[in-house]
């Protein structure tokens, strides 16, 4: 049976051959590798007196049919796929906010912690027009790896001038865990690659807490979400 897709995919591969045979020079089918990269990695746009920068770290394959509630996984499959989504890649993307006085990002990306489809955030931002050692502040909505992973490089802060902030008790539950919760085998390595990622921060006294539904800075409010991890905010 045909399905959109085939249909789409059939002609552009007939209008191809048929320019092919007609207009394309030999050189055109050399091997050369594949670039994998969209000439579009970060979109800006007003808030008010901020101008927000939203910054590509690169993408990530999820298993997004097990995501959904209340429709069976291959019933999700069949969704997605009729909407070009089957094999979903998911965006990992930080926010710039230049407030005029302060720069400041919110989520870090990755790093090297998730392959080499991601990690981009810091060329990305260079691509935007800054560079990280001008940021002022780095506001986590959470330690996960997929938002602290790009804070470190070797060890090393990348961020250099920048104060992190953390919600208090997201940073409790990965930076003082108990000896039980780092021999746990889901939450033990989570917790090692939070104080891998956070620690510089806190030994360079760059680093500072704040409440449930506090501001971790002027001019930004945050919302407790708890659930995907103790304290995940949204700024
Ligand atoms: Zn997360």
């Amino acid at each position: 049976m045909q399905t959109r897709r085939s249909i789409l995919i059939s002609t552009a591969g007939a209008a191809l051959a048929a320019g092919a045979m007609t207009t394309l020079p030999a050189a055109a089918f050399a091997k050369a590798p594949m670039v994998g990269k969209q000439a579009v990695s970060f979109y800006r746009l007003k808030f008010g007196d901020y101008e927000i920068t939203a910054v590509s770290d690169g993408t990530v394959k999820l298993p997004m049919s097990k995501i959904y509630k209340h429709i069976t996984e291959s019933d999700a499959e069949t969704y997605l796929a009729d909407r070009f989504q089957a094999g979903s890649e998911v965006s990992v993307n930080a926010f710039l906010v230049n407030t005029g006085e302060r720069l400041i990002l919110i989520d870090a990306g990755t790093g090297d912690l998730m392959g080499p489809a991601l990690g981009k955030l810091i060329s990305n931002i260079e691509a935007a027009g800054y560079r990280a050692d001008q940021i002022d502040d780095v506001i986590l909505t959470h330690i996960h790896a997929d938002h602290s992973g790009g804070l470190v490089s070797n060890g090393k802060r990348v961020f250099e001038n920048a104060t992190l902030h953390v919600n208090q008790r997201e940073a409790e539950f990965w930076l003082k865990a108990d000896a039980k919760a780092k021999a746990d085998k889901v939450l033990g390595p989570q917790i090692a690659q939070a104080e891998k990622c956070v620690g510089p921060y806190v030994e360079a006294k760059k680093f500072e807490t704040f409440a449930d539904d506090a501001a971790p800075l002027p001019g930004f409010g945050s919302v407790l979400r708890a659930g995907h991890t103790p304290a995940i905010v949204v700024s």
